[in-house]
C-alpha cells in the first residue's frame, strides 16, 4: 500500500559553538525518525521544548535538508523535487498568523500567491479558486479586500489555512497552529481543521505542546524525546494506556503549570538533558522513575506490537490502565 507520507530513518545534525573557546560540538536534533501515515490520518507530535519536533516539521516541509534519510509523499521521494513541485504536495500552517501574512497585501492576494507562483491557472480561474477557498474557511468576499491588520487573530489563522490549502496539497504540517490564539478561538480553528480534513481528504502532521489539543484532533500520536520517537500509538490507546514512562509523565502533567499555554511540567526533577550530550543506554534513564541497572547501558529497541511502537526495555510488559485526560473531548 502506498502511504500518503512516509518518513524513513530521518536524521538531522547541527554544528554548534560552545564555551569560551568556541569549541564545536554536534547536536543531533532528529535522530532516526521513521513513520508512515495513510490519507486522512492526523499525527500529533508532542514532547518538551528541544525534543526535535519543530526540526522534524522543518525537514518534512523542505525548509532544512536532512543529514540522512528521506521523506516520500504518495511513494515519491521529496529529494530532488523543486520548490514548486514540493509546494503542491506539502504546505505549512504556522503558529503566528500575523507574522506569516504580508501586512501590505490584501487577503485575496495573499491567498492567491501560491497559485500565482505555480503559474498554472488563468487569472480568472485563480480568482475563483481563491474565493472558493476563502468561503470554505469562513472568510467573506468583503473581508477578502482587507489587509491582515484589519482582521482578528482567528480570522488571520483562517486566511493562513486558506493559503495553505489553495494548491490542494496532500499533506499539511501544522506547527502549533492554535497556541497564539484565545482558548475560545482555538476550538473554532481546530474544528475547522478537522472539517477540512474530512472534506478534502487531507493528512496532517500536527505539532503541539498542548496534549488536550492533540487528543482532540489527532488520530495517532508520536511522543518525541531527545530527537527520537519513544512511543507512537493510536490516540485513544496512547491516552488511555501510555506504555513508555516518559509518556506517562507527560500525561500525568497535563494542564500544569500553565493551563492556558498547555505547557507541561513533567515533574521529572532533572532538567531536560543537553541534546549535545545524549545519555548512554536509554536516553531517558537519568530522569526515568522506573529505570533499573540495565537502562544506563542498553539502548532499547523499537518494540512494535498491536499498532503501537514503544522504545523501552520494559515494553514487553503490558501498560497499566489510565483514566482519559481531562480537557477537550476527542473529535
Ligand atoms: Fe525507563 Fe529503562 Fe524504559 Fe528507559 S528503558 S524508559 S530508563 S525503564
Amino acid at each position: 500500500m502506498t502511504h500518503a507520507i512516509e518518513v524513513r530513518n530521518l536524521y538531522r545534525e547541527f554544528q554548534q559553538r560552545a564555551g569560551m573557546a568556541g569549541e564545536r560540538r554536534s547536536v543531533r536534533a532528529v535522530d532516526g525518525v521513521t513513520f508512515s501515515l495513510s490519507a486522512g490520518d492526523v499525527l500529533g507530535v508532542v514532547g518538551e521544548s528541544g525534543c526535535g519536533k519543530s526540526t522534524l516539521a522543518r525537514l518534512i516541509m523542505g525548509l532544512l535538508p536532512p543529514s540522512s534519510g528521506e521523506v516520500l509523499v504518495d511513494g515519491r521521494s521529496l529529494a530532488g523535487m523543486d520548490r514548486r513541485e514540493r509546494a503542491r504536495l506539502i504546505q505549512p500552517v504556522f503558529q503566528d498568523p500575523f507574522s506569516s501574512l504580508n501586512p501590505r497585501q490584501r487577503i485575496r492576494d495573499i491567498v492567491g500567491l501560491p497559485l500565482a507562483a505555480q503559474g498554472a491557472l488563468s487569472s480568472r480561474l485563480q480568482a475563483d479558486r481563491v474565493m472558493e477557498m476563502l468561503a470554505r474557511v469562513g472568510i467573506s468576499s468583503e473581508m477578502a479586500e482587507r489587509r491582515p491588520a484589519q482582521l482578528s487573530g482567528g480570522q488571520r489563522q483562517r486566511v493562513a489555512i486558506a493559503r495553505a490549502l489553495v494548491l490542494r496539497p496532500r499533506i499539511v504540517v501544522c506547527d502549533e497552529p492554535t497556541s497564539a490564539l484565545d482558548v475560545s478561538v482555538q476550538a473554532q480553528i481546530l474544528n475547522l481543521l478537522a472539517e477540512l480534513r474530512r472534506e478534502l481528504g487531507l493528512t496532517y502532521l500536527f505539532i503541539s505542546h498542548n496534549l488536550a489539543v492533540v487528543e482532540h484532533i489527532a488520530t495517532e500520536v508520536a511522543v518525541m524525546y531527545l530527537g527520537r520517537i519513544v512511543e507512537q500509538a493510536p490516540v485513544e490507546d496512547l491516552f488511555r494506556t501510555p506504555a513508555h514512562p516518559y509518556t506517562q509523565a507527560l500525561l500525568a502533567s497535563v494542564l500544569t503549570p500553565e493551563p492556558a499555554l498547555g505547557i507541561p511540567d513533567v515533574g521529572l526533577g532533572d532538567a531536560y538533558p543537553d541534546p549535545a550530550n545524549i545519555p548512554s543506554g536509554c536516553r531517558f534513564h537519568p530522569r526515568c522513575p522506573q529505570a533499573f541497572d540495565k537502562c544506563a547501558q542498553t539502548m532499547p529497541d523499537n518494540i512494535r506490537q498491536d499498532g503501537r511502537l514503544v522504545e523501552c526495555l520494559l515494553a514487553v510488559s503490558p501498560p497499566a490502565k489510565r483514566e482519559a485526560t481531562p480537557g477537550l473531548a476527542p473529535a
